[in-house]
């Protein structure tokens, strides 16, 4: 087996001599060509994790590999990674050509080898027209696909982008987004994004790690995240409107598993269900708005009384109540069930997930 491209190995940042950590104990590994994504809310150390992998940070426990070598030690300059920030960070008294080419005058890298590769690298951007101009006279988002070449423009093993698209517009930040896929998958350069936006790291990436508390709760590719998600974390952090959930108890009676909510009993198929389990768990089901069938009844159901719905043009949201629990059911425009009248529905069992509400882990297959 070959090594892998980047190796995070048990690595961990604390600061205060061990007393707070940033970052606790990730392992990772990923592959040449491709693009991950480090997702999770505020704080939960995606950055930090990035500028460990560019050397600005020294990690304080653990090793980082890049191709097998130990690069704890090395500096930022000499991993062969580019760099692109939230802030692009152009040099506002230098034209677009001259910030993209400091980086190899620094090298002292002969004018017109420069030359050369700042206009190959403004071509793949498809920026050369901006070259002579000063940054001021750039948009946001020009500024940031300048950005990207400067952090090209040394050929990097590893680009490294630390939320490049949160200080554009809606709709620009959705062009910037696929060109830098596009880009991405051209130039085949591993890449590693961190974003608090599921939905940005859904669409960009080959694999997300997702973060909470500076623990890594689940690496895997997108659908996978979606479909299988490792705990209630994960569960509620993936998915837009995000997964309902719905406390139950389990039981079960003769040989079947049923599991008891306020709304309804639904009986768990068996192929479903962990032998392992035991009845009277308290658990968690995970249900997203487009898993529910609307039923006639409410025998094998749950029952929900609808607060109001959204008709969101290809597909009506149904606001519900159960109890004290809210559910968003997502239904064809050609459902048209009265608020007033209660609503049952029955889970597709295909994408329903079982949580142990205690540890909040996957107890399903
Ligand atoms: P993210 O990028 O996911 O928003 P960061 O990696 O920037 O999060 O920060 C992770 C955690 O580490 C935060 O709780 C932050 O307050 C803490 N942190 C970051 N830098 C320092 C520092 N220099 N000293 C102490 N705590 C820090
Ligand atoms: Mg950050």
């Amino acid at each position: 087996m070959s090594e892998p491209m980047i190796r995070l190995e048990n690595v961990g940042k604390s600061y205060d001599g061990g007393k707070t950590f940033a970052v606790r104990n990730i392992n990772l590994e990923i592959e040449k060509g491709d693009f991950v994504a480090l997702l999770g809310p505020s704080g939960c150390g995606k950055s930090t994790t990035l500028m460990m992998l560019c050397g600005l940070y020294r990690p304080t426990e653990g090793s980082i590999y890049f191709n097998g070598r130990y690069v704890n030690n090395v500096m930022p300059k000499d991993r062969k990674i580019g760099m692109v920030f939230q802030s692009y960070a152009l040099y506002p008294n230098m034209s677009i050509f001259e910030n993209i080419a400091f980086p190899l005058r620094q090298m002292h890298m002969k004018k017109a080898e420069i030359i050369e590769k700042v206009q190959h690298v403004a071509e793949i951007v498809k920026i050369t027209e901006y070259l002579k101009r000063m940054p001021a006279q750039l948009s946001g988002g020009q500024q940031q696909r300048v950005a990207m070449c400067r952090a090209l423009v040394k050929d990097p093993d590893i680009l490294l982008l630390d939320e490049p698209m949160s200080n554009l517009d809606a709709r620009l930040k959705l062009e910037i987004r696929d060109e830098i896929k596009k880009l991405q998958e051209r130039i085949g350069v591993t890449s590693i994004i961190v974003t608090h936006d599921q939905e940005e790291a859904m669409a960009i990436s080959s694999h997300i790690a997702v973060i909470d508390q500076g623990v890594l709760q689940q690496y895997a590719p997108p659908d996978e995240l979606y479909r299988h998600p490792k705990n209630l974390f994960v569960a509620s952090f993936i998915g837009n409107p995000p997964m309902n959930f719905i406390d139950g108890t389990l039981s079960c009676s003769g040989g079947v598993y049923e599991c008891v909510t306020e709304g309804g009993v639904l009986k768990i198929p068996g192929e479903k269900v962990d032998s392992s389990l035991l009845t009277g768990n308290h658990v968690v089901l995970g249900i997203r708005p487009h898993n529910f069938d609307l039923v006639g009844g409410p025998e094998d159901a749950l029952t929900l009384h609808t607060d109001y719905i959204e008709h969101l043009g290809k597909e009506n949201l149904y606001r519900c109540y159960m109890g004290d629990a809210k559910l968003r059911v997502i239904t064809p425009i050609s459902v048209d069930h009265p608020v007033s009248e209660a609503l049952y529905v029955c889970p597709d069992y295909d994408f329903v997930s079982v949580f142990d509400k205690e540890t909040g882990n996957i107890i399903t297959k």
